[in-house]
């Protein structure tokens, strides 16, 4: 298993900086997925790890070997691109013994290879077809087979799920996991979609504007953000406007009790999970608490959703008991914010390079402190 180490990586086009001083340790035989809008250098980033781009400067190191320096062929990493560049005029199975052919490999032995990794993908029976011949899940796969078959020790997938319908993705997710484990594979999944990030990776590396923002597991991306930006990526919907004084933040809904997230007198938003909210009451003891009027409520099949309005600010609670079964608009309730579910991050200013996304998810009054006309009780 091969750790690999990206040391200050960096990518100019002219002026343009496709990647910018990226420094990453991807470990052995782990999944990890560069994540970010388009445009943000993921590709570049997959190429340079290949070896089918140069850095204008930073080094890649597999293991304690200096890759640099070093051809994509001799790397023992593979690329499958997001367009898949199959061969037209060549069969599957000749598409994926082409790379075995470039290696010298005997025409029978090839074949024999070829064969055994389209059946590993699920093609048996396929491999006489030409690209044209097959649907975008199944050229998928042959690009996956014709990366396989040269025995990659780091397999670098570029937006593997994103040409496939949703009921084809949950099959090419799981054979991607599958063979990754199988084959002790150091694996790098690019891709936009946060989701298919979260489901695929282990590590998550998060960029913006070639810029490396955060990297850690999935779920910290959720709980603990490091900037605004993050928080909007990953679906923060709970931005409550404040001011961080010490272990406290002053909000619209009165001091909040915050661990960590941002420096002391800083401008922050408080985030929280929906599904972190509590009815109070429900669950006993939160001793933050506020209260508030339900705007409107949902039944989503596997638990309800509440808009809460507190004190100007709107509130978005998920549960998954019937602690919300019987309340409709106007109905008055009492929310826990437990100290252990609130996060902060710094307030940006919005910013001209955000995408739709996240630009969308942009509401709310900014300034904390208005519309304050009922008391939250049970404050810290
Ligand atoms: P992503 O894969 O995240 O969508 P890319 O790595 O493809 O992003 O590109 C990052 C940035 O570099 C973009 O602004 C893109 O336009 C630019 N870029 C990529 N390849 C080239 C190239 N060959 N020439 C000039 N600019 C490029
Ligand atoms: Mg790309």
């Amino acid at each position: 298993m091969i750790d690999l180490h990206l040391d200050g990586l960096t990518r100019r086009y002219g002026s343009t900086v496709a990647l910018d001083d990226l420094t990453l340790d991807i470990g052995g035989g782990t999944i990890t997925a560069l994540l970010g809008p388009s445009g943000c250098g993921k590709t570049t980033a997959l190429k340079l790890i290949a070896g089918l781009l140069d850095p204008t400067q930073g080094r890649v190191r597999f293991d304690s070997e200096d890759v640099t320096d070093v051809a994509a062929e001799r790397r023992g990493a593979v690329m499958v691109f997001q367009d898949h560049r199959l061969f037209p005029y060549l069969t599957a199975g000749d598409n994926v013994a082409f790379g075995l052919r470039m290696r010298g490999v005997p025409r029978r032995e090839r074949r024999r290879e070829a064969q055994a990794v389209l059946e590993r993908v699920g093609l048996d029976g396929l491999a006489e077809r030409r690209p044209a011949e097959l649907s975008g899940g199944q050229r998928q796969r042959v690009a996956l087979a014709r990366a396989l078959v040269l025995r990659p020790k780091v397999l670098l997938l570029d937006e593997p799920l994103a040409n496939l319908d949703a009921h084809l993705r949950e099959g090419m997710r799981e054979l991607i996991l599958d063979i990754q484990r199988e084959r002790e594979l150091t694996t790098v999944v690019v891709t936009h979609d946060q989701e298919e990030a979260v489901v695929l990776a282990e590590d998550i590396a998060l960029l913006f504007d070639g810029r490396l923002h955060q990297h850690g597991a999935p779920r910290t991306f959720f709980e603990h953000p490091a900037t605004e930006r993050t928080a909007r990526f990953f679906g923060a919907t709970n931005l409550v406007a404040g001011r961080r004084q010490g272990e406290l933040v002053e909000t619209a809904l009165g001091p909040l009790r915050v661990p960590d997230g941002a420096p002391s007198g800083a401008d922050v938003w408080v985030t929280v999970r929906p599904e972190r909210l509590t009815v109070a009451g429900a669950r006993g003891d939160d001793r933050q608490q506020v209260r508030g009027r339900v705007i409107s409520s949902a039944f989503l099949g596997n638990r309800t959703r509440a808009t809460v309005e507190v004190a100007g600010a709107r509130l978005t609670i998920d549960v998954s008991d019937d602690a919300l079964a019987d309340v409709g608009p106007g109905t008055v309730l009492t929310l826990g914010l437990p100290e252990e579910a609130l996060w902060s991050v710094p307030r940006d200013a919005p910013d001209e390079t955000w995408g739709p996304e996240e630009l969308a998810a942009v509401d709310g009054d900014p300034d904390p402190g208005v519309h304050r006309d009922h008391e939250p009780e049970g404050r810290p």
